[in-house]
């Protein structure tokens, strides 16, 4: 190898992306509103492992999908010959859970997760090979109240986190039976039509018609929108739970368009299915999917247990929340300390250890390759903290008992430096913070930022 030749840069898988402290925040926003959000509708948190056998998701998602015929991250597994996948998507996880610890046991659930997915797709703006989805499954309850329910929850985390533009497109995919009867009219339609279908839609004809509704060839879609539509083909009973969603959108003034068009090509779907799109992120404009799958836990060999649930893309509502305005960056902390010498480091320890006891913010100043910097360079690195005060230590603060703390936002005429007792530091920090009308702020369990 020669001496001089650079080592190799070593970069992140394609697809795969880091989450920079500059977005933290954003992520952390996201986070915080979600969680509050489906608290405030009884959902509990589940967590599930990243990687399942394979067949879960073979069997969860169905074999003619996109995820299941080319996205899935599948592999064996090199010390057992076990084979497994990254997962694709929440939702399979989430049943296998339910059934395998019989979660319905005590009576239905409400719950909800969020992590990384995998799929191995076409990189592009809201496409991404590893991305994060929040998403909720109710299980055990039939009616459709619950479905209401979710997507009246998704509406307001939308208000909370300021988005509004985001509308809902809703639909129902009867039962089995009602899809059958559909399925045989669709496919003479699209049979009739053959000349129209590209490639992936004559492929899926015969074993995922359905799927053919909602293709995004501009060529078929005047073709797909007259074909025959499965809200015509539904029985009472699906109609009458259809019905009964919109009844209750309609009575809480949550607006939605029906999109006849809106499917889930899968056997194990049914009736109720909805997206909330944006036209604001090109084309990928779905932020939000879900639905209603009764037949799903009795097919994995559960107790027939009906649901429901939905799951969205956080990187795209990230995105959203930056078109309508981005957030403000939140200060790094309250309180920069700042020291000189061994004995001012020491006292200067014990004082942030006070602060943090009180609820704030502290960094204390560290030396880097370039020395332990000056008082100057200090109150540099304070200022670009944000901080609201910078403590500052030196010999003479040591000497005499008392810190220097300098306000480092003060309007101009306001008093900006004081002497204060090490003892009384803390109280004065708290006071200032927490008098100044909520300019500062005091950092406390319920406190966002
Ligand atoms: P699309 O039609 O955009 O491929 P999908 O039907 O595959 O979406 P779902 O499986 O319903 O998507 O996933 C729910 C949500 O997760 C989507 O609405 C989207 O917001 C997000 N999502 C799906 N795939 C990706 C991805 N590869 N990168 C980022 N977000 C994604
Ligand atoms: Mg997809």
């Amino acid at each position: 190898m020669s001496e001089n030749k650079k080592a190799e840069k070593i970069v992140a898988v394609k697809g795969m992306n880091d989450i920079l402290p500059g977005d933290a925040h954003l992520w952390e926003l996201f986070q915080n509103t979600a969680q509050s959000v489906v608290q405030s509708y009884g959902f509990q948190q589940i967590r599930t492992p990243i990687l399942e056998n394979t067949g879960l998701f073979a069997r969860a998602i169905g074999a003619v999908t996109d995820i299941v015929e080319k996205e899935m991250y599948s592999f064996t597994d090199s010390m057992n010959g076990d084979q497994l996948t990254l997962r694709p998507e929440g939702t399979a996880g989430v049943v296998r859970a339910v059934i395998e610890h019989n979660l319905v046991y005590e009576g239905p659930k409400r719950l909800w997760y969020t992590g990384p997915m995998f799929r191995h797709e076409r990189p592009q703006r809201g496409r991404y090979r590893q991305f994060y989805q929040f998403g909720c499954e109710a299980v055990g309850f039939n009616g459709p109240d619950v479905d209401a329910e979710m997507i009246m929850l998704c509406r307001r985390l939308w208000d909370d986190l300021g988005l509004q533009n985001i509308r809902l497109e809703l639909n129902s995919i009867g039962d089995a039976e009602e899809r059958a009867r559909h399925r045989v009219d669709l496919i003479a339609y699209l049979e009739s039509h053959e000349a129209l279908l590209d490639a992936e839609a004559k492929r899926r004809l015969h074993s995922n018609p359905l799927r053919i509704l909602d293709t995004k060839n501009p060529a078929m879609q005047e073709m797909v929108n007259n074909a025959p539509k499965l809200l015509d083909y539904l029985g009472e009973e699906s109609l009458a739970h259809f019905n009964g969603v919109r009844k209750i959108l309609d009575h809480n003034n949550i607006p939605y368009t029906i999109n006849t068009r809106l499917v889930r090509g899968l056997d194990y779907y049914n009736r109720t299915v909805f997206e909330w799109v944006t036209d604001q992120l090109g084309s990928q404009g779905t932020v939000c999917a879900g639905g209603r799958y009764d037949p799903l836990i009795a097919s994995f060999g559960g107790k027939p247990t009906p649901a429901v649930g939905f799951a969205m893309g956080i990187e795209r509502l990230l995105e959203l929340m930056k078109e309508e305005g981005e957030p403000e960056q939140p200060n790094l902390c309250d309180v920069y300390l700042v020291h000189q010498g061994e004995a001012a480091q020491l006292q200067a320890f014990v004082l942030g250890e006070r602060i943090r006891d009180a609820g704030l913010d502290v960094i204390m100043h560290a030396s880097t390759a370039t020395g332990a910097g000056s008082f100057k360079t200090q109150m540099k690195k304070a200022d670009g903290s944000g901080a609201a005060f910078a403590v500052i230590i030196g010999e003479d603060e040591v000497a005499n008992h008392t810190a220097s703390v300098k306000a480092m936002r003060a309007a101009e005429g306001e008093q900006q430096q004081a002497n204060v007792p090490f003892d009384e530091v803390v109280d004065f920090l708290v006071d200032q913070i927490t008098s100044d009308g909520g300019h500062y702020h005091v950092h406390d369990e319920n406190c966002n930022h």
